[in-house]
């Protein structure tokens, strides 16, 4: 069974991270960190996966977390109570090929019309460390049963990196899908494949129109 430990940041993470302790394969120690502190990485127990809660969006600790635990060779499943929706992913797996943290932000902003809107309440959560308080129980179980798709996911060696999964926190509504990384973004697209990937899309297009300019064979 795949060794998971859980971070929570925030009241509510402590709450889902208390939650999934109880379930099999899950580290029965979970690492909690308040809001708005640094997450001391050197305190995380081993392990194969990693299930970082936060409790409100944080795309920096996300990223942070997810560098390090890459680093290590372990699987990373983030769960993020959005202002509207709770949010599992992007689940980043090492070695696959999707999209990191940053890329997951990047996107949301240029293909959610609404997703502009909220900066100025990111913005806030930034200067602000304690932040709104009080969640429902039922939002607590829903955050740890999006954690348990995750980690369901990964320890069935799915190629979910980059994958996510949204519950709507005011309709019934819930998205999934798998978002690509930003082309050039170093996480996604490690230097040796960087150049390849840049050669392959440049080299065609130069070839074709040195092709489209030069006289044909029968003429010269
Ligand atoms: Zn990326």
């Amino acid at each position: 069974m795949t060794s998971t430990h859980v971070i929570a940041v925030g009241p509510f993470a402590a709450d889902v991270a208390t939650s999934l302790a109880r379930r099999e394969g899950v580290d029965a120690s979970p690492s909690f960190f308040a809001q708005g502190t640094n997450v001391d990485t050197s305190l995380l127990r081993p392990a194969d996966a990693y299930v970082l809660v936060t409790s409100r969006h944080d795309p920096h600790v996300l990223v942070r977390i997810g560098d390090i635990v890459r680093s290590w060779g372990a699987a990373l499943v983030p769960v993020v109570h959005e202002t509207r929706r709770l949010r599992c992913g992007p689940i980043l797996r090492p070695g696959g090929t999707g999209a990191c943290a940053a890329c997951f932000e990047a996107r949301s902003v240029q293909n959610w019309s609404i997703g502009e809107s909220f900066q100025g309440l990111y913005d806030f959560y930034r200067r602000d460390a304690a932040g709104p308080e009080g969640h429902l129980s039922s939002h607590t179980l829903l955050a740890a049963g999006l954690a348990q798709w995750g980690l369901d996911a990964v320890r069935a060696g799915k190629a979910v990196h980059g994958a996510y999964r949204t519950v709507s926190l005011v309709k019934p509504q819930v998205t999934e899908g798998t978002t690509t990384g930003v082309h050039g973004c170093a996480r996604c697209y490690p230097r040796a494949d960087a150049g390849a990937r840049r050669d392959a899309s440049w080299r065609e297009l130069s070839e074709h129109l040195a092709r489209a300019g030069a006289p044909a064979e029968e003429d010269s």
